[in-house]
C-alpha cells in the first residue's frame, strides 16, 4: 500500500474492551458489502437493516428502539423535524381521493399542509371540533385517517383518544396522535387504541433548544413498512449527531419534565389571581376543555400552557411581554430556557367560539422558580395596571 492509498484506507483497530455507556456517533452514506452477491441481496436486509446511509446508522437504531420502547410500540422511524414526521404519516397513508380529519386545535402548520400540499395531490381534509362532537357526521368511505393532538396547540383542548380511536376502528379508519406535549412519559396513545404515535423530539426529548427531530411509532408492521417506504422514496434521513443529542436529552427527560411540570403548575395557579387573566388553559384546571379526560388517561403534566387574557390591545400585550427579564420571546418549547409568545387564534374556525381572543403561550424551563415568578409578576402586573387604567372613568 502506498501513502496516497494509506490516506484513504484507514487501518482496522481493535474495539475490544471498548464498552462505552453511550452509543457512538456513526456517520455513513456508503455501506460496504462483503461480496457482490451481498450487495445484490441488500433489500433482504429489511427496513431496519443497513444498506445505505439514508436508512440510518446504529446511532439512529438506538434512538428508534428507545422511542419505540417508551411509546409501547414495535417500530419507530425518525424524521428531521416534528412537522416532517406528521407530513410523512399523511403522505404514506393517504392517496388521491382520500380524506383526512384534523382537529381544529391542531398544530397550525398541519392545517396549512392539508390545505396546500395535500389538496394539490387531490387529498381532502375536514376539520373537526376537538371534543369530537361533530366527528361522526364527518365520517365517510373516503376518510382514511383521523389525526389527533392532545392537548391541542395553544388552546389546549384535551381529546378523548380512546373514544375517537374506537370510533375510527369501527369504521376501518387509521388514527394518529401528536404526542409532543405529554411525551410517552405522561401519555401513551398506542395503549388507548391509537395506531400511530408521533412526537416532535425537538421539544422535551431534545430538551435544550438545539435540535429539530420527529418520531413516528407504530405497532403494525405493514404500516411501518409503508412509512419506511415513503421516507426512503422521499429521500429523508436524520443526522447521527442529532440522534446522539436526542439520546442525551432523553436520559434526563424524566427529571426535567417532572421538575418543569411541577413549577409550571404552580405558576399557572399563581396566574389565575391576576385580573387581566380570563382563563388559564392547563389540563390540570377545569377551565381547560377535557381536563377530566386528562385526569383519567394521563399521568401528569408537562410545562407548557396558555393564558387567555382580557383582550388587551396589541401595544399593551407587546409592552407587557417585554417586561420579562428571564422569559425569552420565541417558539419551540420544552427546553431549559423559559419562553413566552403572544398569540391570537384568529384562524380557528369553529373552536373555541372566541373571535379576537388573545393569549400568551408559556413554556417553563429550568431556571429558579422564584425568578420566573418575579418575571410573571412584572408581565401580568403590567397587564393588570393597563386593564385598571382602561376601566377608569
Ligand atoms: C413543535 C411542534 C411540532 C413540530 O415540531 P418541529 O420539530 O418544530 O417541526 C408538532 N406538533 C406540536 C404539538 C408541536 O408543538
Amino acid at each position: 500500500m502506498r501513502n496516497l492509498t494509506r490516506c484513504v484506507h484507514q487501518p482496522a483497530v481493535s474495539h475490544e474492551g471498548f464498552a462505552a455507556l453511550v452509543p457512538g456517533v456513526h456517520r455513513a452514506s456508503t455501506i460496504v458489502f462483503a461480496s457482490a452477491q451481498d450487495y445484490r441481496d441488500r433489500k433482504q436486509r429489511g427496513p431496519d437493516g443497513y444498506s445505505y446511509g439514508l436508512n440510518g446508522t446504529p446511532t439512529a437504531r438506538v434512538l428508534e428502539a428507545q422511542i419505540a420502547a417508551l411509546e409501547g410500540a414495535a417500530h419507530c422511524t425518525l424524521m428531521p423535524s416534528g412537522m416532517s414526521a406528521i407530513s410523512l404519516v399523511m403522505l404514506a397513508v393517504l392517496r388521491q381521493g382520500d380524506r383526512v380529519l384534523i382537529p381544529d386545535s391542531v398544530y397550525p402548520p398541519v392545517r396549512k399542509f392539508c390545505a396546500t400540499m395535500l389538496a394539490g395531490l387531490g387529498i381532502a381534509h375536514s376539520i373537526y371540533r376537538p371534543d369530537a362532537s361533530d366527528l361522526p357526521g364527518l365520517l365517510g368511505a373516503d376518510v382514511r385517517l383521523i389525526w389527533m393532538e392532545s392537548p391541542g396547540s395553544t388552546t389546549m383542548e384535551v381529546q378523548d383518544l380512546r373514544a375517537i380511536a374506537a370510533l375510527a376502528r369501527a369504521h376501518g379508519i387509521l388514527t394518529g396522535c401528536d404526542n409532543t406535549w405529554a411525551t410517552p412519559l405522561l401519555l401513551r396513545p398506542l395503549e388507548l387504541g391509537v395506531d400511530i404515535a408521533m412526537q416532535a423530539l425537538t421539544k422535551y426529548a431534545g430538551g435544550h433548544s438545539d435540535i429539530l427531530m420527529g418520531s413516528v411509532a407504530v405497532n403494525d408492521r405493514d404500516l411501518y413498512l409503508r412509512l419506511k417506504e415513503a421516507r426512503t422514496t422521499l429521500g429523508i434521513n436524520v443526522s447521527p449527531d442529532d440522534c446522539s443529542l436526542a439520546l442525551r436529552g432523553l436520559a434526563s427527560m424524566g427529571v426535567r419534565l417532572a421538575h418543569a411540570g411541577r413549577v409550571a403548575l404552580e405558576l399557572a395557579g399563581h396566574l389565575r389571581s391576576f385580573a387581566s387573566v380570563r382563563r388559564v388553559l392547563h389540563p390540570a384546571f377545569t377551565d381547560c376543555d377535557g381536563s377530566a379526560i386528562w385526569a383519567r388517561e394521563a399521568s401528569g403534566h408537562s410545562a407548557t400552557f396558555t393564558v387567555q387574557l382580557e383582550e388587551p390591545s396589541v401595544a399593551v400585550l407587546d409592552a407587557a411581554i417585554e417586561q420579562a427579564r428571564f422569559f425569552a420571546i420565541g417558539a419551540s418549547w420544552g427546553g431549559a430556557h423559559s419562553l413566552m409568545v403572544p398569540m391570537t387564534v384568529d384562524d380557528i374556525r369553529n373552536w373555541p367560539p372566541v373571535p379576537g381572543a388573545t393569549y400568551i403561550r408559556l413554556s417553563i424551563g429550568l431556571e429558579d422558580p422564584r425568578d420566573l415568578r418575579d418575571d410573571l409578576d412584572r408581565v401580568f402586573g403590567y397587564l393588570d395596571a393597563a386593564l385598571a387604567k382602561a376601566a377608569a372613568p
